[in-house]
């Protein structure tokens, strides 16, 4: 995997130091920055935003802690090394635009490379280039004040890709800009971003902003808060658990690690349209259950974890649902036992007159918990129905089609609705007792 470009490592940058009015403006900080990221660095005014990214930038050395820029540390660089690096490694762009009022646009963007010994008419070109890129060049030989904000904000957008920088830095790019010439300069931005490839720093505090950066970085007090993923960006750092938005979606990935995203979104759906509990909720049941069924709890202890407020740990259900639920689950778990009976016996001589008695006893319990009269032959068939269900010989669709068969046709003559309830639940009881072959 690769390095990161950009690591601070419990950075500390003081104003002042030793003075009556020293001020730790960041306090520990810690970043990794990837090559082709987009990074938001966002906060209330004076949480210390743009202290780390002039320090990135080269201009505030820290305190304490480190920072290495491609594994530098560039406040270690001799001085004509630390002017190359920000001339070159870095571009910025400022809130209040930063161009000389007495130049030429052109000039303004061409002013630059003056430093970097290009002859005039490279600088030129490469100046009307840009400024033709970023829809600003038939204002080249305007001065800025007969520009809009917006306009002057795309010349300096401009400028700063003069040298073609590798890290681009803007400090809140659009705060004195109206909606439309924001968003401009923002997709501009993100263009350099997406096509040109360049990691992106950049200090907001418009939350609008936060959905074109790969990573945000919270800042509160001079130190970073939270680190938040925006789950509509293919990452370039990998992600930890916790640290995306987190959405359903990736409580899901979890649980169904090889569904698609598709898949996870129609469980999403289904879940809220079929079921009155969180997918939380269910976590804390699933728990519960198996912990009940493999015997770790004891029936009293399931309804309390039940029944328990969810931030005592419980999954927050009422004592009569409770109470539902661990019937249900005894009964499903007694007639599971008959099923693994039933077919863990076929070794013995005894192994059609047990099955069948087991059989006979599932059926009875079928017939009890749905309430159902039965003559003597749907009896028969009934218990012929769930001995072909539990050794496989029928499916779960057979076996409802076989309850709504006539009784001459080996079926028992229920309505759709009988059928569906009693097959459906009778499949859950056979997965309890059938084992996955392919599964340990
Ligand atoms: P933000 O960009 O989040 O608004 P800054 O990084 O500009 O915040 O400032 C963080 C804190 O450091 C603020 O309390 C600010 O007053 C203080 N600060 C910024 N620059 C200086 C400075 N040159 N000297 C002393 N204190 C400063």
């Amino acid at each position: 995997m690769a390095k990161p470009l950009i690591v601070c490592r419990d950075l500390s940058i003081i104003y002042n130091k030793g003075k009556s009015n020293e001020f730790k403006a960041l306090q520990g900080v810690n970043t990794d920055i990837f090559e082709g990221e987009y990074i938001i660095l966002f906060g209330p005014s004076g949480c210390g935003k743009s202290t780390l990214m002039y320090s990135i930038q080269g201009s505030l050395p820290p305190g304490e802690g480190t920072l290495l820029i491609k594994g530098d540390d560039i406040y270690s660089y001799p001085p004509s090394e630390r002017v190359y690096f920000q001339r070159y490694v870095m571009g910025i762009i400022f809130q209040s635009f930063n161009l000389i009022g007495s130049l030429s646009v052109l000039d303004n963007v061409a002013l630059p490379m003056i430093f970097c010994n290009v002859d005039k008419t490279t600088r030129n070109r490469r100046a009307q280039s840009l400024l033709d890129r970023f829809g600003v060049g038939h204002v080249a030989h305007k001065i800025p004040a007969m520009l809009s904000g917006g306009q002057q904000q795309r010349v300096s957008v401009a400028r700063s890709m003069v040298n073609d920088p590798k890290i681009l830095l803007a400090d809140e790019p659009t705060g004195n800009l109206d909606s439309v010439s924001t968003q401009q300069v923002m997709d501009k931005i993100d263009e350099i971003n997406t096509f040109d490839r360049r990691t992106i720093i950049m200090v907001s505090h418009n939350a609008a902003h936060l959905s074109y950066a790969h990573r945000v970085y919270y800042l509160k007090d001079g130190l970073i808060v939270r680190e938040v993923v925006n789950p509509q960006r293919k990452q370039i750092k990998p992600v930890k658990e916790g640290e995306t938005i987190v959405t359903e979606l990736e409580q899901l990935a979890r649980l169904f690690p090889y569904d698609s995203v598709d898949t996870l979104r129609v469980k999403s759906m289904v879940n809220y349209l079929t079921q009155d509990y969180s997918f939380d909720q269910i976590v804390r049941m699933e728990h519960a259950v198996s912990l009940f069924i493999r015997g770790r709890l004891d029936r009293e202890s399931f309804i309390k974890s039940l029944v328990l407020p969810f931030e005592r740990g419980g999954v927050e259900v009422s004592e009569a649902e409770a109470k539902r639920m661990t019937a249900v689950t005894e009964r499903m778990m007694h007639h599971a036992d008959d099923i693994r009976r039933f077919r863990s016996r076929k070794d013995n001589a005894n192994i059609f007159f047990n099955q069948h008695k087991l059989a006979e006893r599932m059926r009875d319990h079928l017939i009890g918990l749905f309430r159902i009269k039965l003559n003597k032959e749907q009896d028969a068939n009934l218990v012929e129905v769930i001995a072909d269900r539990v050794t496989g010989v029928i499916d779960a669709g057979e076996m409802n089609q076989r309850l709504m068969a006539g009784v001459r046709s080996s079926g028992l003559g229920l309505s759709e609705k009988e059928a569906d309830e009693m097959s459906r639940y009778f499949e859950k009881v056979v997965a309890q007792g059938v084992d996955v072959n392919y599964k340990a």
